[in-house]
């Protein structure tokens, strides 16, 4: 396996529709669905969903069965009433929000909140479908990658879990696939969710959970049972930039995929890794974010993108533009489009500052992850 990308441009999908940005979890909250907005307007501004080579499909919302691959029923139910404004089952018994991680400022309730997050989930089951089908090679839904749900709670603004509904529908399809999360923040709700078996291995790059949220994936927790040794965790400390990170990715996930040999690749494509970031502490930039873009396009035979975190503004519709020129073939001009410019501000597609790393905490940081990498491979035997 190499990192060098096929000439001919796969047949890619961005699947994206108005509703996925219409309702979102309040003014207030880090999770804006301008994010979506924004990254829909900047690649037509390009125009990069004309290319030949590339289809716009509307989702649709996942269907409740579709929800229970990987949800519980009540949970599921206790959602669209909690979305309703109700507060009491069919079965009339009360539902304290909280049970179900609801209510906090993570995690609030919000008007259309069954239908819009249904969608998300839908958006991703649809993407796993036309690469089953063939009808496509790579497909990117940017609205999901909501990895931290679990089966019958929420959790960091996640409420239904995308990937692993999309990831167990493969496995009923008879696929092998392989999850690799380069999300700031641990995979952990899908890690669970395949946590005791061999039929899916998931990768979680992410900064350390001692210095940053849900608090998990360490090194040793590799999985349990038949799953011994398909959980796979690279806890990278703070301040890692694009050069440390992309050493312990060549490091780790190559070697990983080969030797599992997937059907499919999942990747979770959070980019609040990226510098100027605010809920994190990584030092990426759209450079080290597209080499990793790069790496998944070489790595992956098909390739199911999906979205996920990222809290600045400006930084996320650039970094999931650039992932999706990687998907579909494209490179766009740095100048961004006049039309985006007049509405957003900004001026260059790709970062033209570097974070102010000191060569010291650089040199640290590096030996750090060095002898992190060493021991994850120890683990698991590479
Ligand atoms: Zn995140």
């Amino acid at each position: 396996m190499n990192f060098e990308s096929s000439t001919t441009p796969r047949r890619a999908v961005f699947l994206t529709t108005p509703a996925l940005w219409e309702h979102g979890h309040g003014k207030n909250h880090p999770l804006k669905p301008e994010r979506l907005r924004r990254t829909c307007e900047l690649l037509e501004a390009y125009g990069a969903l004309a290319a030949p080579n590339v289809r716009v499909i509307a989702p649709q919302p996942a269907t409740e069965d579709e929800l229970a691959l990987f949800h519980s029923r009540t949970y599921i139910e206790v959602v669209r009433i909690l979305s309703e404004g109700g507060a009491w089952t069919e079965t009339r018994e009360y539902i304290n929000p909280m049970r179900y991680g609801f209510g906090s400022g993570d995690n609030p309730i919000f008007p259309e909140m069954y239908e819009t997050e249904s969608l998300k989930a839908g958006s991703s089951l649809l993407g796993a479908r036309l690469l089953v089908s063939g009808d496509c090679d790579v497909a990117f839904s940017y609205a999901g990658g909501l990895h931290h749900a679990m089966a019958s709670y929420a959790s960091g603004f996640c409420v239904f879990n995308d990937p692993a509904i999309a990831i167990q529908w493969m496995v009923d399809q008879g696929l092998r696939v392989a999850y690799v999360d380069v999300d700031v923040h641990h995979g952990d709700g899908v890690e669970a969710a395949f946590y005791d078996t061999d039929r899916v291995l998931t990768i979680s790059l992410h900064q350390d959970g001692r210095t940053l949220f849900p608090g998990t994936g360490f090194i040793h927790d590799i999985g349990s049972g038949a799953g011994e040794g398909y959980a796979v965790n690279v806890p990278l400390p703070p301040y890692t930039d694009n050069d440390a990170y992309l050493w312990a990715f060549r490091e780790v996930v190559p070697p990983l995929l080969e030797r599992f040999a997937p059907d499919v690749v999942v990747s979770q494509l959070g980019v609040d890794t990226h510098y100027q970031d605010p809920l994190a502490h990584m030092a990426l930039t759209t450079a080290g974010q597209t080499a990793l873009f790069e790496a998944f396009d070489a790595l992956a035979p098909r390739w199911l993108a999906l979205g996920g975190g990222g809290y600045n503004l400006d930084v996320v519709p650039r970094s999931w533009t650039l992932a999706f020129g990687v998907m579909s073939g494209q490179t766009f001009p740095d100048e961004l489009p006049e039309s985006y410019r007049t509405r957003y501000g900004g001026q260059w597609l790709r970062d033209h500052e570097e974070p102010g790393i000191d060569d010291f905490t650089r040199q640290r940081v590096r030996h750090k992850v060095e002898e992190i990498v060493a021991e994850v491979k120890r683990v698991h035997h590479l």
